[in-house]
């Protein structure tokens, strides 16, 4: 069987001025990264905002295995079978973290036969987004620490803050370092932490920003530090927005590749789905709805981080209103959540699946609470039985809820047809009256209670009293309608990863709390998450080579 990055390497790309065609762009609404990679101008997007607007799709998934359920497969696929169709569609995605790639997750283009390409450019340096994020992320730190040596005139308390460096690399030794060490002249010295560039809030800012003004007016709201008083002191107060903005003016602008079957792809920005709302960017989604008839956009992790970020904090602040949502189900991840072992996951088991798929069932229950309709779509494994996979149609069609199987990694747009087929069925019949599950002028202790409680599944709340005393520092600083970006394991509907199914009675456990100002949701953090990750002891790394002549190997 080929590799995800033999079959892109296979592929014939058409130069992106011809995908861009396709959705009636011409060579002066690009600005070129090469042949086959462009950023969308600025007066392309002025031009674009007075279209009207296709159909939102959003693409999510159950609680998924270790190794991702085929969420940007089934995306992309879904892209190609729109265009199978006579559809104009346009796909609105997610950049890949550089880190994780020489971990152990490999590249997230999306598999087999529904992939974007070029794959190699797109998992590494792409057009340089992450670059200028992070650039933007350390000069903020850099004004901040300078600050402080020239007199710190702002009282900055070193003990309050708040802001860390970051690096797009899987890196743990940075976690928790000493900066500053050295003679007087080297700064003063302060405990300091890195976190991934994807975990930055820039990356979340730039990500929720409808333009330029409005990225400044964020960056100039970000929290860097509190000072001996107790209040906050901002990157506005350190005189760094015009800087910052200035490194991200090209990273503010969406870029646009293609499938392997040359639907148009804006593959803009990534933030993490846990600390941040793990969504491409505001302006991709945007200009694939002007562009096409239908836009295909994905939400990171499982329906219950992904799904209810793109709606309750996404779609809230930028106004877009979902018209349906695919839910991505794995017999793998049913079995998975039914309790077998990773390992054993290739094997036919019935009574695994039968018990595994409650979680399907609570996330059906889940994305109806939204009011926008579900397709259910089951992403077809060679592994996959007969009896399985009629066990799954056969679930969500006594429940009334829209069905297909997925075959598009291994078939390509054509494998793809019977779900875009069930799609555009539920798009004619089916209306959409999304609204977000809480409203904005709510509690935030009343909006983590219904999180919890309706789509989670928990039972009760519980919080550390630092997280406690944080919530309402947060409402006295103005910040009580800020919709709450939960941060919890993808791995179960609960934050306990081992509790997997559909746990219900449990208590969820928030741990720490705090905002996150610029991109204006407050963070919930419940169990141990990682801003940093680590390589594993035989890292993906190890694997990747390019030869005399530049062709990479081994990026999956
Ligand atoms: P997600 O977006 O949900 O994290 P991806 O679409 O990135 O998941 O897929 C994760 C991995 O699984 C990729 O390496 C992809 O090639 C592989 N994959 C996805 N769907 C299938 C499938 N139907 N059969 C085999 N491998 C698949
Ligand atoms: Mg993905």
């Amino acid at each position: 069987m080929k590799t995800d990055i033999q079959i892109a390497q296979e592929a014939t790309m058409l130069p992106i001025t011809e995908i861009a065609e396709q959705v009636g762009l011409t060579p002066d609404d690009l600005e070129m990264y090469g042949k086959y990679k462009a950023k969308l101008s600025d007066e392309c997007m002025e031009r674009l905002a007075k279209e009207e607007d296709g159909k939102l799709v959003l693409v999510t998934a159950i609680n998924p295995t270790p190794a991702g359920e085929g969420k940007t497969t089934t995306s992309v696929g879904l892209g190609q079978a729109f265009a199978k169709l006579g559809k104009k569609a346009v796909l609105a995605l997610r950049e890949p973290s550089l880190g994780p790639c020489f971990g152990i997750k490999g590249g997230a283009a999306g598999g087999g036969y529904a992939q974007v390409v070029p794959m190699e450019d797109l998992n590494l340096h792409f057009t340089g987004d992450f670059h200028a994020i992070t650039s933007a992320n350390n000069l903020l730190a850099a004004l901040l620490d300078n600050h402080i040596q020239q007199g710190n005139e702002l009282g900055i308390d070193p003990r309050q803050i708040k802001w860390k460096r970051c690096l797009d690399m899987n890196d743990r030794v940075l976690r928790n370092i000493v900066v500053g060490l050295g003679s007087k002249m080297d700064g003063m010295v302060r405990e300091d932490h890195f976190v991934i560039t994807v975990a930055s809030e820039i990356m979340a800012i730039l990500c929720l920003s409808d333009d330029m003004a409005d990225l400044k007016r964020r960056l100039g709201r970000i929290i860097v530090a509190y000072n001996f008083k107790g209040e906050p002191v901002t990157a506005a107060d350190l005189q760094a927005v015009g800087s910052m903005a200035a490194l991200l003016k090209d990273a503010l602008k969406p870029n646009m590749i293609q499938t392997l079957e040359h639907t148009p792809a804006l593959v803009h920005g990534g933030p993490f789905a846990n600390i941040a709302h793990g969504c491409n960017s505001v302006r991709a989604t945007k200009m694939a709805l002007k562009m096409g008839d239908i836009c295909v956009t994905e939400a990171g992790f499982g329906a219950d981080l992904g799904a209810e970020k793109f709606f309750d904090i996404k779609s809230r602040m930028a106004g877009l209103h979902p018209d349906a949502v695919v839910l991505v189900a794995t017999i793998r991840a049913l079995k998975y959540n039914g309790g077998v072992a990773k390992d054993a996951l290739s094997e036919e088991n019935m009574d695994a699946l039968k018990k595994g798929i409650v979680n399907l069932e609570k996330h059906i229950e889940n994305l109806q609470k939204f009011d926008v309709p579900v397709v259910v779509t089951l992403n077809s494994f060679i592994t996959d039985t007969e009896e399985e996979t009629a066990f799954v149609r056969d679930f969500c069609e006594k429940r009334g809820c829209a069905f297909a199987l997925s075959e598009v990694w291994e078939k390509g747009g054509q494998g793809g047809v019977a779900l875009a087929e069930t799609i555009l069925d539920v798009l004619d019949h089916k209306e959409s009256h999304f609204a977000p599950i809480y409203p904005s002028e709510m509690s935030l202790k009343d909006k983590i209670a219904t999180i919890a409680k309706e789509i989670y599944g928990a039972a009760d709340v519980s919080y550390a009293p630092a997280a406690e005393k944080e919530l309402a520092h947060i409402t006295e600083l103005g910040m009580g309608d800020f919709p709450v970006c939960m941060a919890k394991t993808q791995y179960s509907l609960s934050d306990d990863a081992k509790k997997l199914g559909r746990p219900e009675g449990f208590t969820l456990n928030v741990r720490e709390v705090y905002a996150s100002a610029g991109a204006g949701f407050v963070v919930v953090v419940t169990g141990a998450i990682m801003t940093m990750p680590g390589l594993p002891k035989k890292p993906a790394a190890f694997g990747i080579d390019v030869s005399d002549d530049g062709v990479i190997t081994g990026l999956f």
